[in-house]
């Protein structure tokens, strides 16, 4: 199957829900993704031919709060590789590091354990969307205290108009679906 016809498979199955959580989101879901193995399997095949052909060596794959968790892990698998949390505050156990920051709708912190990535790791951020680049942004921020190397952020769905690829600069963002 071609790239362009496992672009296809998810973006038939991501659905839109206008005004949810909030008057003037529209909330991409990508929950049928998920119940669909082959949309699922394209999503990891994408991400994975494009770390391949772009970076020789990953040491761990840092999946965001929540649903980065759904398809990190899967991909890390791919690379025979790790996988790490990077959690809203309050949930990880043990000493963390954290960093506020601002969402599309509403404010929150995230956090991430002080071993949890060692310096000079090679890093790949994972969620499923980008928005306005608020939790990208303050993902990379906690990576990059630990003196890890931050290679890309991968995202299933980017929106445009928010501009997030340029909120996270000088790191990368590499999505599968663009919408305004
Ligand atoms: P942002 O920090 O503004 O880039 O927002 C990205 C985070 O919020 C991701 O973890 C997404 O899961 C979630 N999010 C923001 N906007 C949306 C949206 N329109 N649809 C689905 N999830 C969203």
């Amino acid at each position: 199957m071609s790239d362009q016809e496992k672009e296809e498979i998810i973006r038939t199955a991501i659905r839109a829900f206008p005004d949810f959580p909030s008057p003037g989101i529209c909330f991409r879901d990508i929950t049928p993704v998920l119940k669909d193995p082959l949309a699922f399997c394209s999503v990891i095949d994408l991400f994975e031919k494009h770390l391949r052909a772009n970076f020789p060596k990953i040491d761990v794959i840092a999946g965001l709060d929540s649903r980065g968790f759904l398809f990190g892990p899967s991909l890390a698998q791919r690379f025979n590789i790790g996988f790490l949390l990077i959690r809203k505050k309050g949930k990880l156990p043990g000493p963390t590091e954290s960093v506020s920051y601002s969402l599309e709708y509403g404010k929150a912190e995230l956090e991430m354990q002080y071993d949890a990535v060692e310096p000079g790791q090679k890093v790949v951020l994972i969620d499923d969307l980008l928005a306005t680049g608020g939790t990208m942004n303050a993902a990379c921020e906690l990576v990059k205290r630990r003196n890890a190397e931050i290679l890309d952020c991968l995202v299933v769905i980017e929106l445009k108009s928010l501009k997030g690829a340029q909120k996270i600069k000088p790191y990368t963002v590499h999505s599968l679906l663009q919408y305004d």
